[in-house]
């Protein structure tokens, strides 16, 4: 589904990506690790196209989606969540996650019009599928941190992606709300068999929930393959596994 090969990105000279490789199979959990400085979030915007590349290729479904704008590469279906949430803080849930999927229609949420009462079966799925129907009617900037970003990735996935990308999804979550975080993503991919790819901190999680590990470091991909391939590596057992 994705395939990245030898990709750069430098900021005044400095290499942030000095060839990245990555290839994502149609439903795998992929999780792109590395010390922070390693390049990871400015790959993930590259890949959404925040970032234009210097050079290398991004094979989304067999086309080179590197340098394209990131409306245009959303609307081939990759959406992303952000490490800092992204939401419309004064909207309701509901409002929030109406806007994302009246904006995948190419409509515009208005709500002193009828288009108030637009997409509410597509919303009320959606909010059951991540599990915050009970939270519609919260105003979204009073939510816990770990609901705002489960309510991120439902906007995320108002726009019906084939690829989501999740910039450190449990960032800042208690043990409980990693808990409900994870089962969800786990749900995301074996039921809505959504392709997803993610960088995360928390090694245990990564090691646990992944299909397949991108090891970064100084903007290289060092290895990347099965977690126990990855678990292998004698430089990832140096760096990150206590050798
Ligand atoms: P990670 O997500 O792995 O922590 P980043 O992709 O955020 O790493 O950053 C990689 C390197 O690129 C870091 O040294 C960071 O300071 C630098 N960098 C990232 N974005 C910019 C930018 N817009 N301008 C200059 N340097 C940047």
């Amino acid at each position: 589904m994705l395939y990245i090969k030898a990709v750069q990105k430098s900021f005044d000279g400095f290499m942030a990506v000095n060839g990245a490789n990555l290839s994502v199979d149609k439903g795998e959990i992929v999780a792109v690790i590395g010390p922070n400085g390693a390049g990871k979030t400015t790959l993930f915007s590259l890949i959404t196209g925040q970032l234009k590349p210097d050079s290398g290729e991004i094979i989304f479904k067999n086309e080179n989606i590197a340098g394209l704008p990131p409306y245009a590469i959303c609307r081939k279906g990759i959406s992303r969540s952000f490490q800092v949430v992204n939401i419309f803080n004064r909207l309701t849930v509901f409002e929030n996650v109406q806007a994302a999927v009246l904006s995948h229609q190419k409509k515009v949420l208005n709500l002193f019009s009828p288009a108030k009462n637009m997409a509410v079966k597509e919303t009320e799925e959606l909010l059951e599928s991540v599990g915050l129907t009970d939270k519609a009617d919260s105003i979204s900037g009073l939510l816990s941190h770990g609901d705002q970003k489960v309510l991120e990735m439902a906007i995320a996935l108002g726009n019906r992606p084939e690829l989501l990308i999740l910039d450190e999804p449990t960032a800042g979550m208690s043990p409980e709300e990693t808990a409900v975080s994870i089962d969800l993503i786990r749900r995301l991919s074996r039921e809505l068999g959504l392709t997803i790819l993610f960088c995360e901190h928390d090694i245990a999680l990564v090691f646990s929930i992944s299909h397949k590990i991108m090891v970064m470091q100084q903007g290289q991909t060092i290895i990347q393959g099965k977690p126990d391939e990855v678990r292998e590596n004698k430089q990832v057992q140096e760096a990150y596994l206590g050798g």
